[in-house]
């Protein structure tokens, strides 16, 4: 059976849109929910041609306003570290959305599901925001662009947007071989697995400003003032690849699920038959060029993914020309780095999660996608890290990504420096059982949804739904932000049977140490070899290490920075912190920063 697409050609975006959709629409959207899938993965304008047309989004809601839809939703879930929201708002999508009365959302807010891919060719499920199955009428709108990975990015692709948060790299790292006499690399397989389990019911493609060369983010801008519309979402792309005048055999995933799905350029019909008239050439990134000229960094980036190089393009655009008088570095990104590449190169410097296994050799920079002005941060030396003291032993590290929260007794703490509900986490760790440890530890993790790491026995205390990540002393787990290992603190745990626990953190290329609840054990000389920045001590006494075996604690483990906790929350725990720093500072090397409650700083 024929495929029809319908392209509507000058005109304002709005009306084009509705056009459009109108000449393709074949259902009742009466009583209907309706997601319109944007494509706000980067921020930035739509003038850009980085993100869906604003205007574009106002037609479709007419249309299915018209149409009487009971809710109409608009969303996306960005790239990881690009908070959606904020590429929503910066797009104009979250202002015409208000303007029109309907719901703009962060996919991410509505919790995963996971779809199984039966002979899966890369990967066996996938997990989604539910926003995606929730609704019944899905809508692709992506903005016509070239991609760097994929050659082309269109109403198929922009469905990865519709992963649940980190699972969106999945299709980055995949495990199973691409198949023999592959007609495409690994990730047109994985997105081929992603269409059978995720295939919207319309596209809307936005041709109104697109992007050529370098996309998804870092190409240039190319009008084309049109909106294509389909029932058949593939045929669609197809027809759009004919107006970039891309050959569909340089589009491995849409040239496998176009097969997949018996869709032809033989049988799309197109209205107007003349649609290819209209065509104008876009430049593939092979074909661009970057006008970046840079002596001061050597890129060895081949197995890197799109995220990675769309990272790396916007350090080099925007960074770059800060380290053009300091020495040549080569920077490593991708899967497929070695270290003996890493131990012959000039300065070498790790940018991305994949290289995270060498960074004991060299500089590194987390996140997958690496956030840029964190690249040049890192490059710099400067991480951005920062902790809060939240009162007693309770801490919240953040750095651009991540919120760690340790041990976070706030409700009932006379001494708190936040309110529980005021906090967000990322993750939580909890080194005891006891209430002024375990505190809002639930209640927290349950509004954000926030892994927890404890002993197993402790764990026990969260109620079902708790994400947890539980492990044992002398135990590392490895997280996406870099891991915890579980270290001996000689306490009760609050739980039958149970261990209390510290943990040593790591993160931004950095080590903390949190020393929970403990006495002085001969186990801290064993931490000198982990090269400690800051070690969070008890000085409290009487349930804790007082002053006094804290310093010789400090002995053993020779952190480079201290900050004492647990005193002065309570009568029995009173304790000089000023004295302590001056007696650690005057016997060893260690910086002891006293915290004021609720003070911050940046490490
Ligand atoms: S670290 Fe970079 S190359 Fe590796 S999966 Fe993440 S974004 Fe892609």
């Amino acid at each position: 059976m024929a495929s029809f697409v319908k392209m509507v050609q000058g005109g304002d975006a709005a009306d084009n849109a509705y056009q459009a959709i109108s000449a393709v629409f074949e259902d009742d959207a009466a009583g209907k929910l309706v997601l319109l899938k944007v494509n706000t993965g980067f921020k930035g304008p739509a003038s850009s041609g980085l993100c869906t047309s604003p205007q574009v989004v106002r037609g479709l809601i007419r249309f299915f306003k018209e149409r009487g839809a009971e809710k109409i939703s608009v969303g996306d879930s960005s790239i990881v570290g690009v908070d959606s929201m904020e590429a929503l708002s910066e797009a104009g999508i979250l202002e015409v959305c208000r303007q029109e009365g309907v719901d703009c959302v962060d996919l991410n807010t509505f919790g995963p599901v996971e779809k199984k891919i039966k002979n899966g060719w890369m990967v066996d499920s996938i997990l989604f925001s539910q926003a995606i199955y929730q609704n019944d009428i899905v809508v692709s709108v992506p903005v016509m662009k070239t991609h760097m990975y994929t050659g082309a990015t269109l109403s198929i692709k922009n469905m990865k947007g519709g992963m649940y948060k980190r699972e969106k790299t999945k299709l980055h790292r995949l495990q199973k071989p691409v198949p023999e006499n592959a007609a495409g690399r690994g990730l047109d397989y994985g997105l081929l697995d992603l269409s059978t389990v995720c295939y919207p019911n319309y596209a809307v493609i936005d041709g109104s400003i697109c992007m050529e060369g370098f996309g998804p983010s870092g190409g240039t801008v190319k009008e084309m003032n049109l909106v294509l519309a389909s029932k058949e979402p593939v045929a669609a792309d197809l027809v759009a690849l004919r107006l970039m005048e891309i050959p569909l055999n340089d589009i491995g995933h849409l040239r496998l699920i176009s097969e997949n799905r018996g869709v032809t350029y033989n049988n799309i019909v197109v209205e107007p038959e003349d649609y290819a008239s209209h065509s104008q050439k876009f430049l593939s990134a092979a074909e661009a060029r970057l006008n970046i000229s840079c002596d001061a960094v050597h890129m060895e980036d081949e197995s890197a993914c799109s995220a990675c190089h769309a990272a790396l393009i916007q350090f080099l655009r925007y960074h770059a020309h800060k380290f053009e008088s300091g020495d040549r570095h080569t920077i490593f990104a991708g899967k497929d780095i070695t270290l003996k590449a890493i131990k012959a190169a000039d300065k070498p410097f790790l940018v991305g999660n994949c290289t995270a296994k060498f960074q004991e050799y060299a500089p590194f920079c987390k996140g997958c996608p690496p956030i840029p002005s964190e690249i040049a941060k890192t490059l710099k030396g400067e991480s951005g890290l920062n902790i809060k003291y939240l009162g007693h032993s309770s801490f919240l590290i953040t750095s651009k990504e991540y919120s760690l929260l340790i041990d976070p007794f706030l409700s009932g703490n006379p001494a708190a420096g936040a309110k529980a509900d005021e906090i967000n986490a990322t993750h939580i760790l909890v080194t005891h059982g006891h209430g002024d440890h375990l505190g809002d530890a639930a209640a927290i993790a349950q509004r954000c949804d926030s892994v927890v790491y404890a002993t197993v026995e402790t764990a026990g205390l969260f109620p079902e739904g708790v994400k947890l990540d539980v492990g044992q002393i002398g135990g590392f787990v490895p997280s996406d932000f870099g891991g915890v290992k579980f270290t001996t603190a000689t306490h009760g745990s609050g739980v039958p049977g149970g261990l209390s626990c510290g943990f040593i953190i790591e993160l931004e290329g950095k080590k903390l140490y949190h020393a929970g609840d403990t006495g002085l054990t001969m186990d801290m000389a064993l931490l000198e070899e982990e090269n400690i920045d800051i070690a969070f001590l008890p000085i409290g006494d009487r349930f804790t290490m007082g002053p006094k075996d804290a310093l010789r604690a400090v002995k053993l483990i020779k952190p480079k920075q201290v900050i004492p906790m647990h005193y002065n929350t309570m009568p029995p725990i009173q304790q000089d912190p000023v004295q302590f720093k001056k007696d650690v500072e005057a016997a060893t090397d260690a910086k002891v920063l006293v915290m004021d409650v609720g003070a911050s700083f940046d490490v």
